[in-house]
Parts: structure tokens; sequence; C-alpha cells
């Protein structure tokens, strides 16, 4: 048996067309079942529906033998025991730094004030602004970070901006790009030595669909 483990969402919808072209269907439609398995039209392929964040852990332990997680789950796991073979170039968009319009971010950076940072994403707002050598207090949230700095929670936030839309609607302005983000193949190290007859088909037919995208 192959495990997959995906998330709902765009992750789950953005990477159906490379399953397709791995020649594999997805029975049922994660937004209208309960079911956190589902099978494929592959009797020795399933899905498993598992938070974004535990894609990796899923994967690392062996609970499935491959997965998909964007750049950002990964670096902040650590991606220990993970083989990253593929950028599947899916679920695109960046980590930025954004503020409220009236705070003036560089000005902060210039004079050598500690800004108060929240976010999701510790790891990497950490080694970010390590690497300007700016002073920040991290503040962890698990959610709604453009909330963060509109009640004075923090000055600033780093979280993930794809057309931006959301930063607007909150009249939050995108002061730093720290990195592009894209989702990755994760796949288990045992896994890929004891099921390879089953998984390289798969792994290669995945990379001629990345390739063939526009
Ligand atoms: P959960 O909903 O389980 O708390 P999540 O909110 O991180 O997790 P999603 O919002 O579905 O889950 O995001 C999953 C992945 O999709 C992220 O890890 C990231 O790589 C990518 N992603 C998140 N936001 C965007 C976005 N605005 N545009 C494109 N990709 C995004
Ligand atoms: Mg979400």
């Amino acid at each position: 048996m192959i495990t997959l483990a995906l998330s709902k969402g765009r992750i789950f919808d953005e990477t159906l067309p490379l399953l397709a072209a791995a020649g594999i269907e997805v029975r049922d439609d994660p937004e209208h079942s309960r079911s956190l398995i589902l099978s494929t039209n592959h009797e020795d392929v399933r899905v498993v529906l598992v938070r974004a964040t535990d894609v990796p852990t899923y994967v690392q332990h062996g609970g499935a033998d491959l997965g998909v997680a964007g750049l950002d789950v990964l670096i902040e796991h650590g991606g220990q025991g993970l083989f990253q073979p593929l950028d599947l170039r899916i679920a695109a968009c960046r980590m930025s730094v954004a503020v409220r319009a009236d705070f003036d971010y560089t000005r902060a950076v210039q004079q050598g004030s500690r800004i108060r940072v929240a976010t999701k994403y510790t790891h990497i707002a950490r080694q970010h602004f390590a690497d300007k050598g700016v002073h920040v207090d991290l503040i962890k949230l698990y959610g709604s970070m453009e909330l963060a700095p509109l009640t004075g929670l923090a000055d600033a936030i780093v979280d993930l901006v794809s057309s931006g839309a959301t930063l607007r609607a909150n009249r939050l302005v995108e002061v730093e790009q720290i990195c592009a983000i894209s989702s990755r193949l994760v796949v288990n190290q045992a896994a890929l030595k004891l099921k390879r007859a089953r998984l390289r088909p798969m792994l290669d037919a995945f990379a001629s669909a990345v390739s063939a995208a526009p």
C-alpha cells in the first residue's frame, strides 16, 4: 500500500492534476466526505487528509509514504528524515513582512528599535531578522495574523502573501519579501528504498507533469 498525505484546500486541489498525470484518480471529494482516508482508482494507493503542518510529521514517521507540503511548513518543521525530490510549483506565494500603513518600518529598522513581530512562522522570522541584524520580540500565533498590528499586539507580521488582497482588506502594507514559497513533494526515506518499484514511476510521472505545466 502507498499512502499519500495531503491537506484539504489548495494543496489537495492543485495536487489532483499531478496525480492524474500519474494515472491516479481520487475517489471521494474531501469537501463532501467526512472520511479522512480516501481511496483511489488503484487498490494499493490511498490518500490521507491531515493538517498542512502535520504532513511532514506523517511522512517522517511513516504514517504516510509521501506527501505534499508548503516550503513554509517544511522550513518550520526542519525537514528531518524527509527526502525532498521535487518542487511541484503549486500553491505558490511568498513569505513577507507586513505592517500597518502608519508604522514606519524602515525608520524603526534604521533606528535599531526592537520590533514586535507576530507570526505562525517563528523559525523563518527569527532567521530573517537575525540575518538583517534587527532585534525582534516574536509573538507566536496560529492564525489571523493580520489582526495583530490592528489591535496593537504587534508592530509587524510575517505571513504568506499571494495577491495581497487580505493585507489590503486589513489596511496592511507589505514592506519586505523574505522568500518565495511553493509546495514540495516529500518522501519517507525508508519507503523510498522499500517501495522503490512502486514509488519511482510515480515520482517520475509527477516530475514530467511539473515540467509540462505552463
Ligand atoms: P490549517 O488550515 O490546517 O491551519 P493552513 O492555514 O496553513 O493550515 P492552508 O491555508 O490550506 O493551510 O495552506 C496550506 C499551504 O498552502 C501553506 O502551507 C502554504 O504553503 C500554501 N499557502 C498558504 N496561503 C497561501 C496563499 N495565500 N497562496 C498560495 N499558497 C498559500
Ligand atoms: Mg487554513
